[in-house]
């Protein structure tokens, strides 16, 4: 059976080795041909592309879609939360799932492929795991073996029964070994924080910079060197989340160059806001974990970018609401549930702040963005790259258009907008899945329920 034929003309393409002016041909949900301008005929439909960038869609492979926290749930289900990532020029999600205390992870999955019947965008999910019991073990090689190949674990909130001690890290690093999965780790360590928490409270401060002063660069750095020391014991493929200290990317390269497997990331804010927005009016609206940092580590993090140390930015969508966050809050950092909406706005910050300001270019934008996610959360050559027999996802960007950043030109499902006032070089013009427009000359055409579920195998 043949798809409709849709040519997309004139539009510079890109990929993660460089820039050609190219057309791309679309039949059906797959890309058919990319060829030079003008050389490709038999199209059913032909879309102007002159002037703008033609891209892979996104692939955020870090976000929390009606995920339970502190008394809240975060703003995003699959219907908003997807709708406002194509509107970022993403095409293919992948979302948290928190396995119950002593409870299955498998029954997690079926719990999120009900919630995700009305996804805009394809979709997957990572397992986010609470222990390394038997019960645990003997799902895991299920979990990959049905394309959920990713699973991640916690160094810290031991005080709410999430933290993995070095015996559990041990034995997931050997179930991912002999499973073939990556074991993505949140790196904190929790005795420096609870100490550091004890001496701010104790002390009478509350104020939401004190929520960075108990969760510093260090306790990131030591969390992840323990990491690597088991890693040592057992190399096991592990993903480091949400890398927010430039201190942290020297062990991280040590560490590759031994040859021990380890890939990481660092998601938007970490680029572009540092902890001075916590002493600022809404201070307690920018609390995250980990926290934001100094200037020089929004550097030393655009270093690690462009150098290839960071491999994917992703947008760890975590926010709710700004009136829950203030009502649970309570005018304490230490009770404010943390996390960030960024599920739309990855693109304009990574366009405009790295590529507009040259501390990347757009190929790199595209591999830090859609192939490498692809790559290591097991959908390539699927996802991420536009080549013949790919899924026909596609951003077509316009750098020439200039806008400001506010919560109402945006369409996250909050009134808060982290970047709020910013302004941002270039928009997404159009973006289709599996060939089909979800977003198409600025405006949502797609439908709620057309994402599918995306099977993932590593390759790495
Ligand atoms: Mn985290
Ligand atoms: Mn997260």
């Amino acid at each position: 059976m043949h798809g409709s034929l849709k040519l997309i003309r004139g539009g510079d393409v890109v990929s993660s080795s460089g820039i050609t002016r190219a057309d791309l041909l679309v039949e059906g949900e797959k890309i058919k041909a990319l060829g030079t301008p003008g050389s490709l005929e038999g199209a059913d439909e032909t879309i102007d592309a002159a002037g703008t960038f033609v891209m892979p869609g996104l692939i955020d492979p870090h976000l929390h879609l009606n995920s339970p926290f502190m008394g809240t749930v975060t703003v995003h289900d699959y219907a908003r939360g997807s709708a406002a990532a194509a509107f970022g020029g993403v095409t293919t999600i992948i979302d948290f799932s928190t396995q119950p205390k002593d409870g299955s992870i498998l029954e997690n999955m079926a719990q999120k492929e009900t919630e995700a019947k009305d996804s805009y965008l394809d979709w997957s999910v990572s397992g986010i795991l609470l222990d390394a019991g038997p019960r645990t073990l003997e799902e895991l090689p299920r979990l990959v073996a049905a394309g959920y190949p990713t699973y991640k674990c916690f160094t810290t909130y031991k005080h709410s029964g999430r933290l993995i001690d070095d015996e559990g890290m041990l034995t997931l690093l050997e179930a991912t070994a002999d499973n073939g999965g990556m074991l993505m780790v949140h790196c904190e360590n929790d005795t420096i924080i609870e100490r550091r928490l004890r001496m701010e409270i104790g002390a009478g401060h509350f104020a939401p910079i004190y929520h960075a002063r108990s969760r510093p660069a260090s306790a990131e750095v030591v969390a992840i060197r323990r990491v690597i020391d088991l890693m040592r014991e057992v190399p096991a493929t592990v993903y480091i989340v949400h890398v927010s200290a430039a201190d942290s990317m020297a062990l991280i390269e040590e560490a590759r160059a031994e040859g021990l497997p380890i890939h990481c990331e660092t998601c938007t804010h970490y680029l572009a806001l540092t902890e001075a927005k916590l002493e600022g009016p809404q201070g307690q609206l920018y609390i995250c974990s980990p926290p934001l940092r100094a200037q020089k580590d929004v550097d030393g993090l655009w270093r690690a970018v462009a150098s290839g140390g960071i491999e994917i930015v992703s947008s760890d969508d975590a926010g709710v609401s700004p009136q829950d966050n203030y009502r649970i809050g309570e005018g304490r950092f230490d009770k404010v549930p943390s996390g960030l909406s960024g599920i739309e706005s990855r693109l304009a910050i990574l366009y405009s702040e790295g590529v507009a300001k040259q501390r990347i270019d757009l190929p790199k934008l595209v591999e830090l963005a859609a192939q490498n996610p692809a790559r290591l959360f097991g959908m390539y050559p699927q996802k991420g790259i536009l080549a013949p027999g790919s899924d026909a996802d596609i951003l077509v960007y316009d750098p020439s258009v200039e806008w400001t950043m506010t919560a109402k030109e945006l369409h996250m499902n909050t009134d808060f907008c982290a970047f709020d006032g910013w302004k941002i070089k270039g928009r997404v013009r159009s973006v289709l899945s599996r060939g089909s427009f979800v977003i198409r000359d600025g405006r949502l055409v797609g439908k709620p329920g057309a994402g599918k579920r995306v099977f993932r195998r590593l390759s790495h």
